[in-house]
């Protein structure tokens, strides 16, 4: 049994007796009068007095209220009992006084059980017993006849046992219900509760999820979903009032340089102080959103002329006046902008971030701390330029990258030699020329798959028309600077060579000016390395770069390519002029042979002749031909020279 269960029960005992003790007042008040009245008439005095005093001792009860409802039921039964014992000495036989006694026994299993009950009857017992006793020793005016007496109190002694089992037994189910509802109400309650908790749960989780949908875990801030919905808010308020919105793109420079260098924690760390340094600088209407590792989104709703513009630049390069402390060192981190206009740049709050994202992507082109407003032609270059990083993986791992060949020749037009040039085979047809995925190509890492499939494919083929009797003239291919300065690049070159089986003479690697700057050290130990397998160098775009002759002298290379640039002026440019002769006698004399590229006229091809340059390359004699029109050229020669 539990508390609440009793407490239920108690509670209503208490109310039970209470309505019989007003049931009882309404009853005896409306019999009082004619009981008494017609005792008093048949002259029967101790009935008068008897039911007067149990009435107003009723009365009596009723009135104390403070009484508890365990007392009150005792006074009630007590009552009932001295009634009911009275009736049966003062009358001959049973009726009234038997009726009060099974009232008495009643309200006895009522209020305190069975046990109550049984009390009662054998009470009731005892009152009969004494009644037959009193009868027969004379103390009592009648006698009443034993057998018949001791049957008839035998009868209502066993009357009311059975009367009180039938209420305790009544009452026991009545309370089992009881509880079984109370547990079951309680039970009902818990799980209400279990219910209400958890739609609380599932509305926090509702509440907390929705927040990380539309914040960045790191710095809280509004992520590109939710600033893109707050930005569409904004601009419909600008287009009611007509005003004008800047969104800029905020991109942290070298972001994932330092994050490989100082590890990522330090990358947390700059992009929380640069969110705080961003919420701060700018006006509370003004929202900072992070969509990137490294880019914030900002827009700015309220702007009336250009100086604002350049005030909220301003205030973004602010934010990175001071350095940045994270993994225990003060870093400097500066940040390039991207800036788009509503309504000029666009409308639609996607088309406002594209632009502004666009315009950053030029930004960081142009180096670090640089700022750019959207301009629709660079956006389509950019889109090309995309669509470009995008394909060139496929490109990679489809093999769609082939050399073409353009050849070297002497001063009497023979060919001694091939330059390996990258072409893109387009899967729809068609190519794609250097200019176009080099560089993309270097910014994205691709460099060195690409370069290692030209290389090799472009040695396979010089193998190729060794096999085919063909003239076994090297083949030079382009290195870029990011693949000279890799670590493994003399290994890969080795087992390229080992692989396809050229010469190792045969290979001439082209190194631009500006792939050998730097770690000069490092560059002379390549270059030694490559030397000692039996390769030749040259150096590509010789001039263009920073590096001067005393370095040059240096560097173990074989040749010296005269760039275009220098050789397009020829022969009318006395400056030009001048230049190409002194860049060609200084390669002599150092025991460099030399190349001019892009010899297009017969004037430059004589002046440089002239000039005692080495070989020559260019449109005059051949453009770049595909493998299989190459292998045709070299079988059968180039066409002879003519003015
Ligand atoms: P580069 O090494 O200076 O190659 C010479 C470029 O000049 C080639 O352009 C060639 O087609 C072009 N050319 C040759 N003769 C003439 C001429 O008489 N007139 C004119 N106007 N142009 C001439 P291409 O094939 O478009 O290659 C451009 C650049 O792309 C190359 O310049 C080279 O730096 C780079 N490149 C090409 N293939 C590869 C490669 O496999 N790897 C690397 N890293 N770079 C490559
Ligand atoms: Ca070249």
């Amino acid at each position: 049994m539990n508390g609440a269960g009793d407490s239920d029960e108690a509670a209503y005992r208490a109310t039970l007796v209470k309505r019989i003790l007003i049931g009882g007042l309404v009853i005896g008040t409306a019999l009082i009068v004619p009981t008494l009245l017609i005792a008093f008439r048949a002259g029967d005095l101790p009935i008068v007095f008897f039911d007067s005093s149990i009435y107003l001792a009723f009365v009596a009860i009723a009135a104390l209220r403070n009484l508890s409802p365990r007392l009150l039921t005792v006074s009630l039964v007590g009552l009932g009992g001295i009634l009911g014992t009275f009736l049966v000495f003062h009358y001959k036989v049973g009726g009234v006084g038997d009726a009060w006694m099974l009232t008495a026994a009643i309200l006895a299993t009522l209020f305190f059980g069975g046990t109550g009950g049984i009390t009662a009857c054998l009470i009731m017992a005892l009152v009969y017993g004494g009644r037959l006793l009193a009868g027969s020793l004379g103390l009592l005016a009648w006698h009443p006849d034993t057998a018949a007496y001791a049957l008839h109190a035998l009868n209502v002694v066993g009357l009311s046992a059975l009367s009180c089992f039938a209420i305790a037994r009544l009452f026991e189910w009545f309370r089992i219900s009881m509880q079984r509802q109370g547990s079951l109400s309680r039970q009902l309650r818990y799980r209400q509760l279990e219910l209400e908790q958890a739609d609380q749960e599932r509305t926090l989780a509702e509440k907390r999820a929705e927040y990380l949908e539309s914040h960045d875990r790191l710095t809280r801030l509004p992520n590109r979903h939710s600033f893109l919905k707050e930005l569409e808010r904004a601009l419909a308020a600008s287009e009611r009032r007509g005003k004008i919105l800047a969104v800029m793109a905020l991109g942290l420079d070298r972001f994932r340089r330092i994050t490989e260098v100082r590890g990522s924690a330090a990358g947390d760390v700059i992009a929380t102080e640069a969110a705080a340094r961003l919420s701060r600088s700018f006006r509370l209407d003004d929202v900072v959103g992070r969509v990137g590792d490294d880019t914030f989104l900002i827009f700015f709703p309220d702007i009336q002329d250009q100086d604002d513009i350049s005030t909220i630049i301003q205030k973004g390069r602010r934010a990175f006046d001071r350095s940045f402390p994270a993994s225990g060192v003060d870093l400097a981190v500066s940040a390039s902008f991207g800036m788009a206009l509503y309504p000029n740049d666009g409308r639609k709050a996607e088309d406002l971030i594209r632009a502004a994202e666009s315009a950053l992507h030029i930004a960081k082109d142009d180096g670090a701390g640089s700022c750019r407003f959207f301009d629709a032609d660079l956006y389509s270059r950019l889109l090309d330029r995309l669509s470009i990083e995008h394909e060139i993986g496929e490109g990679v791992r489809q093999g769609a990258f082939e050399p073409w060949y353009q050849p070297k020749v002497d001063c009497l037009g023979r060919i001694v030699g091939v330059e390996a040039l990258a072409r893109w085979n387009l899967s729809g047809g068609g190519l794609r020329l250097p200019a176009d995925f080099i560089d993309i190509a270097e910014r994205t890492g691709r460099i060195m798959e690409l370069g290692k499939m030209v290389l090799h494919k472009a040695c396979l083929r010089a193998v190729g028309w060794g096999k085919a009797g063909l003239p076994p003239i090297p083949v030079s291919v382009n290195l870029s600077p990011i693949q000279f300065r890799s670590d493994d690049l003399v290994r890969e070159i080795r087992e390229v060579i080992l692989e396809t089986g050229l010469e190792p003479s045969r290979l001439d690697l082209e190194l631009t000016e500006s792939g050998l700057m730097g770690d000069e050290h490092d560059t002379i130990e390549k270059l030694a390395e490559l030397k000692a397998i039996g390769i030749h160098v040259s150096i590509d775009d010789f001039g263009t770069g920073y590096s001067s002759f005393a370095m040059l002298k240096d560097f173990p290379v074989d040749t010296v390519k005269l760039p275009k640039s220098f050789v397009e002026p020829l022969p009318g440019d006395i400056r030009a002029s001048m230049v190409a002769e002194a860049v060609i006698d200084l390669a002599h004399n150092l025991h460099f042979s030399v190349v001019a590229e892009g010899v297009e006229t017969y004037d430059q091809f004589s002046w440089l002749d002239r000039a005692r340059c080495d070989h020559y390359q260019g449109y005059l004699f051949s453009p770049p031909v595909s493998p299989r029109e190459f292998e045709r050229v070299l079988a059968r020669g180039l066409p002879a020279i003519v003015q």
